[in-house]
């Protein structure tokens, strides 16, 4: 097997996809390779908050991304017929205590500095809002704009509606390694052949560093794994997501609720263990006492990647000519999907990519090393 595409995308995640759907969108003869399945990673662990935070490097980036949303589940509905589950019901930073509530009060006004709505609950105003919230905390920050999908959805989303594009998927196809000739990336060696493209991108979550490091070039990042599980209510307890120090609970359709989530870093273990999971079960009837008497769903864990600098790698190899990378979203993968596939669109097509999405320091990310 030896086909010629324009882009070979390694990686069906929900960055992959997301890329491959941007480039379909524009025409490009796309190849998108997953080892697995479909989002069968991190994509699909994902409690799919659309959280943008204040004290982030990628705050621009994130409310850009965020902001893509309504027209973007309008637009996969209409090209898969999936429905991402949009939600806009906002985040509640949850204070349990007076030193947390002077904490969120003072980020509260961080994010209005920085032309975000923020909006500081007192306990009884919380309740008022959300019932089922416990009348024992000190208050909430209302983030009215952070909303949620289901990230699963949102990514098989991305993938179903590029192939609708003419984009080709491959699942089961390991690439395992880089086609060169010299610093020239030609194309990508997998268990099924070679498969050659004028463009290579690499979207391979945590394990994007283990492709990459087969060709000398290094990358500094590493696995954090969370651990999430989910439960079924009879009626609807919260709309808004609750955003707690120890735990999050995300509200999804049907009576369903996915708390999360866990944080190790440097393990591939994939595991769910009782010692995560108790600390979380503790947290969320803490917040919501109700939630004791829901039913048990499931539990599952993922792996975030995440960079030594903090911020996703984005854009075109400094040294490699026609390789370009797309990984370490760490928590925030979901939230920035959709503007990371439009700027390796725009990188890949040699297009400008607006400055105040560079103006994220370390967008291009200038530390991979031959
Ligand atoms: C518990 C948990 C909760 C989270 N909650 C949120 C949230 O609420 N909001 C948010 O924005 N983000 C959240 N995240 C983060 C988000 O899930 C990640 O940032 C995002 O999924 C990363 O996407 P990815 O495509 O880079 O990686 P992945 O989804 O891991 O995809 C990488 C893909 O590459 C494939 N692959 C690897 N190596 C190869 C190879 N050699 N050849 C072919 N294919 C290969 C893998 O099989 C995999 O499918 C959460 C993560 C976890 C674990």
């Amino acid at each position: 097997m030896n086909k010629h595409y324009e882009t070979i995308v390694a990686g069906a995640g929900v960055i992959g996809s997301s890329i491959a759907y941007h480039l379909a969108k524009r025409g490009h003869r796309v190849l998108l390779l997953d080892r697995g399945r479909i989002a069968g990673k991190a994509s699909s662990a994902a409690a799919g908050m659309l959280g943008a935070k204040e004290d982030s490097p990628l705050f621009q980036l994130a409310k850009a991304s965020r902001a893509m949303f309504p027209a973007l589940a309008k637009e996969l509905k209409d090209y898969s017929g999936i429905d991402i589950g949009l939600q806009q019901h906002g985040i509640y930073k949850i204070a349990a205590n007076e030193t947390e509530k002077q904490e969120l009060i003072e980020r509260g006004r961080l994010y209005r500095e920085q032309g975000e709505q923020a909006v500081w609950l007192k306990p009884e105003e919380l309740q008022k809002r959300e019932p089922a919230v416990s009348s024992h905390l000190s208050g909430a920050l209302y983030l009215p704009n952070d909303g949620q999908v289901s990230a699963p959805d949102l990514s098989r989303a991305f993938a179903l509606s590029a192939t609708e594009l003419g984009t080709e998927i491959l699942e089961y196809t390991d690439v395992q390694g880089l086609i060169r000739q010299g610093h020239h990336v030609t194309g990508v060696q997998t268990n099924r052949g070679a498969f050659m493209a004028d463009h290579v991108v690499v979207a391979c979550g945590v394990w994007s560093e283990d492709l990459l490091g087969r060709h000398s070039i290094v990358m500094e990042t590493y696995p954090v794994k969370g651990e999430c599980f989910s439960v079924r209510t009879r009626r609807r307890l919260i709309q808004g997501t609750l955003f707690s120090k120890g735990c999050y609970i995300v509200p999804k359709s049907g009576g369903r609720l996915v708390i999360g989530a866990t944080e190790r870093a440097g393990t591939f273990d994939e595991t769910v263990t009782l010692g995560g999971l108790i600390p979380l079960i503790q947290e969320a009837a803490q917040l919501v006492p109700e939630i004791v008497s829901a039913e048990w769903e499931t539990a599952w864990a993922g792996l975030r990647p995440q960079t030594k600098s903090g911020v996703p790698f984005l854009g075109l190899h400094p040294e490699y000519t026609a390789l370009s990378i797309a990984s370490g979203h760490y928590r925030n993968g979901i939230l920035l999907s959709p503007i990371t596939g439009k700027i390796m669109a725009d990188i890949i097509e040699g297009k400008e990519v607006p400055e105040e999405w560079l103006s994220t320091e370390n967008l291009l990310h200038r530390e991979v090393k031959l």
